[in-house]
Order: structure tokens, then C-alpha cells, then sequence
């Protein structure tokens, strides 16, 4: 029995009463193989995806994106589901949760009485509205003559990378966050900025926003400089930003403090101007929006179940992945793992260190996943040219799965 709310019950985006129908962008974004979203659809179409060939059958001309035709796409998902002998739609709203085994896939926008639902079973701690998400840069394209590594007051192991600004450096930046050009906020997206302006949820405030506020208030705040001198040079910087690592790997770094509402080639440009970021590769940008999602780590069993009641699993954009693919991808994942023929996958892939990172507990701030190669433990001999280094951990990745899925890789 498959539930959904639409069309007697909308949300706040869907306009239609169609399964899987994109509420925003066309694409399921690239399918060459030296990217990680790419990549992610090889792994899916190893693991038998049914979504890909029907959005493949449907695709419209973008380069090499996989875009389709929006409303094709969804009839054709719709008409496959109906015609299913083994599926029954029923058109409703779904609240409570049943004995028997069932998935949740309700999405960035699940209705407020099935996380009402949610909140009574794991608790209020592990239930998230909104995403407030720093950039994402990898490691090997910092300028470490001018980043340095320091905690700070030296508390800790030195985890931290620091990037050092001078006055004039500081204010071209600040200039710049404010000049930036942001993304058209949805009309229930107003409403959260509306409670940000009252400080109901003050560590969401985009930096733009903060640096708004005044021209000294973000290195009063989020890069102040106390505790951060050079070790190089014993001096303090007139404003620091700091870098947290992203993966065990370290090799990838969040911009911390840094979540925004700017549009992505305006946060190419301008935190570029951040001293040490001058060359930086974005594998993930920074955005805020509405979004429920769960504490993954803390609530899931192993095999993405909830503690709490282990006969529901979670999967989609809520269950703490990021994106149409991502979200099809966990989806197939819960699915192989209900049927028994997965119980693990190999961390060098992207599923098997997207299902590490939602079940690992000692990740201190879970923060939804996108597919990105920062995920992947790093190559052995790496190539220094960007591309080639992408497509050797993609023929890591889908040899490594091929030998559990006993499949030849056709690409
Ligand atoms: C405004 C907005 C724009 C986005 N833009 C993009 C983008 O451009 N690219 C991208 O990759 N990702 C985007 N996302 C993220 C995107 O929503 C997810 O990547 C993806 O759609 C999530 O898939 P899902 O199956 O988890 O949830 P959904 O696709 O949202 O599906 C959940 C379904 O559950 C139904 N439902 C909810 N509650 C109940 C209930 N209680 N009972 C019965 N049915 C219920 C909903 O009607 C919906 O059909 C966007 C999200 C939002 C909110």
C-alpha cells in the first residue's frame, strides 16, 4: 500500500496530485562518470534502479545533465506504480505508524501530523526544519601558504584551518556579501526568514545577512580573530574564518558559519575572496531552506531502520540526503536492504559512504548529504589533474560494487 496526500492534501510546493514530481529544477544533474553525482547514478543502476531508465526515457536536451521532461517523467512513474500488480495507491493522508514493516518517504515537506507522528516516536532533539548550509571545499585546493592550522587558544587537536584576513581583504569581503546577488526565497520560506529576524533561530542567519547587520558584526562573531594568532608569524589576523573537516579523510572542508542564501556563481566568486580560498573547488554549496529531516545518526539502526520502532525505515530527502538522486538512491538502498540482499557496501562508493555517514554516531552536527567525492576515502598514488583523480575514484567505486553485485559495469 502506498499512501500519498496529493491531490486532496498539497504541499506547500507539489502542485500536481503525480508521484515523483520534481518541485524545482528539471535535472537530476550530471551523468559523466568524473563527477560524483554521476557516479552515483552508475551505483544505482549496478543496485537495478527502476527511476533511472524511465527519467532516461524521458530525458530533454541539457549537455551532459540528466534532465527530464518534469510532467512525463511523473506520469510515467505514476502509470508504472497504478499498473503495479503488487501496489495499491491510496490517496491519503498517513499519520500514525502501523506494527507491520513500513517505509517513510515523506520528504523535505512532510505533513505536521505525520512529524508530530515522528516527534512523539524519536523525540523533539532529533527532528530538524531547516537547513542552513556552510560550502563545502575541498582540501587539495586551499593555499596552505596562507591557511594555517590552529584551534582556538590552542583547545584541541589543531582541527581547525584558518583562513587569515587583513583589514582590506576583510572589508572587500563584507562588501561583497552584501552586494551578492540571493535566491528567490519560496513564500514558506519568508515566514522562516520572518522568525530569524527575531532571533528564533539565530544560528540559521545567513552570513550575507549577519554582515548586513553591520561592517564589524561578523568578525565580532563568526570570524573573530581571539585565539587565532598566526603560528607563523605570532600575529593576531584582523578576522579569521575557519575551516572544519567534513570527512574522516580530511579531505574536505565546511566553511563554517558561512551558510547562505546566495546564488551559486556569486558564492564562487566572493568566497574565493577569502584569503587561501582563492582557487577553491565547491563540492558542495551552501543554501538554506525548509527542510525536515532527522538526526540520522542518533536514531537509525544499522541497516537505516529506526531505533525506536525497527519496523519503520526512513528513506528520501528525510531521512538526511540531499537532492532528487540522493533521495532515489536511498530509497533503492532501504529497498535491497528490506529484500536481504545487502548488509553492507563498500565505503570507496558513494551509497556505501552515504549509508556510513547516516548511521555514524560519532558525527558530532549531522547535516543532510549530497553525493560529492569529499565522501570517498582518497587514492592511493592520486594524479594531481583534478578530472583524472574524479574518474579513478569512480572506477574505484564501481569496480569495488561489481564484485559484490557479480555484474559486469555497462556504462
Ligand atoms: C522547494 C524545494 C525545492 C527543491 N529543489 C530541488 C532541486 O532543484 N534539485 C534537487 O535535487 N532537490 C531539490 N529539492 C529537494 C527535493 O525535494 C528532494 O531532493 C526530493 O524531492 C526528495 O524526495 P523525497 O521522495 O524524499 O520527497 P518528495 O519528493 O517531497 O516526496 C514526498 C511525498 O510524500 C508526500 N507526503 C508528505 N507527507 C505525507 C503524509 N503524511 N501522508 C502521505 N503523503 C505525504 C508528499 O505529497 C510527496 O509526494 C527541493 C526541495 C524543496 C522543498
Amino acid at each position: 500500500m502506498l499512501y500519498e496526500m496529493r491531490p486532496d492534501k498539497q504541499s506547500p510546493a507539489h502542485e500536481t496530485g503525480l508521484c515523483a514530481e520534481l518541485v524545482c529544477s528539471n535535472s537530476l544533474k550530471s551523468k559523466r562518470l568524473d563527477t560524483a553525482s554521476g557516479l552515483l547514478k552508475a551505483e544505482c543502476k549496478l543496485l537495478g534502479c527502476r527511476l533511472l531508465p524511465i527519467a532516461e526515457g524521458v530525458q530533454v536536451p541539457a549537455g551532459q545533465a540528466l534532465a527530464v521532461d518534469r510532467e512525463a517523467f511523473a506520469q510515467a512513474v505514476s502509470s508504472e506504480l497504478e499498473s503495479h500488480p503488487k501496489i495499491t495507491i491510496i490517496r491519503d493522508e498517513f499519520t500514525t505508524f502501523p506494527q507491520t514493516p513500513c517505509i517513510l518517504a515523506t520528504g523535505p515537506l512532510t505533513s505536521d501530523a505525520m512529524m508530530q507522528s515522528l516527534r512523539e516516536l524519536i523525540g523533539d532533539q532529533h527532528l530538524y526544519f531547516f537547513d542552513a548550509i556552510a560550502p563545502i571545499v575541498s582540501r587539495d585546493s586551499l593555499n596552505f601558504e596562507k591557511i594555517y592550522r590552529k584551534d582556538r587558544y590552542d583547545k584541541g587537536d589543531a582541527d581547525y584551518l584558518n583562513c587569515p584576513f587583513e583589514k582590506e581583504d576583510y572589508l572587500r569581503f563584507v562588501e561583497a556579501l552584501i552586494e551578492g546577488e540571493k535566491h528567490q526565497a519560496h513564500e514558506f520560506e519568508d515566514v522562516f526568514f520572518a522568525s530569524v529576524k527575531f532571533s528564533f533561530y539565530e544560528n540559521c542567519m545567513p552570513v550575507e545577512e549577519i554582515a548586513r547587520r553591520g561592517v564589524d558584526t561578523l568578525r565580532h562573531g563568526v570570524l573573530k580573530p581571539m585565539g587565532l594568532e598566526d603560528p607563523r608569524t605570532g600575529r593576531k589576523p584582523y578576522a579569521v574564518l575557519q575551516l572544519r573537516t567534513e570527512n574522516k579523510d580530511l579531505s574536505a572542508y565546511n566553511l563554517v558559519g558561512c551558510q547562505t542564501m546566495l546564488r551559486y556563481p556569486e558564492q564562487r566568486k566572493i568566497f574565493r575572496l577569502i584569503p587561501g580560498l582563492e582557487d577553491a573547488e565547491f563540492l558542495r554549496y551552501g543554501s538554506i531552506h525548509r527542510n525536515s529531516y532527522l538526526n540520522a545518526p542518533q536514531v537509525f539502526n544499522q541497516d537505516l531502520s529506526l531505533k525506536a520502532a525497527s519496523n519503520i525505515w526512513i528513506a528520501g530527502q528525510l531521512s538526511g540526503v540531499e537532492g532528487y538522486m540522493e533521495s532515489i538512491a536511498s530509497g533503492l538502498l532501504i529497498a535491497r536492504i528490506i529484500l536481504g540482499d545487502l548488509s553492507s557496501l563498500p565505503a570507496t562508493s558513494i551509497l556505501g559512504s552515504l549509508w556510513q555517514r547516516m548511521t555514524d554516531s560519532t558525527s558530532a552536527l549531522f547535516q543532510p548529504v549530497n553525493a560529492n567525492f569529499g565522501l570517498l576515502p582518497g587514492l592511493e598514488n592520486a594524479p594531481r589533474d583534478k578530472k583524472q583523480k574524479k574518474e579513478q575514484l569512480s572506477e574505484r567505486s564501481l569496480t569495488d560494487l561489481s564484485k559484490i553485485f557479480h555484474k559486469p559495469i555497462h556504462l
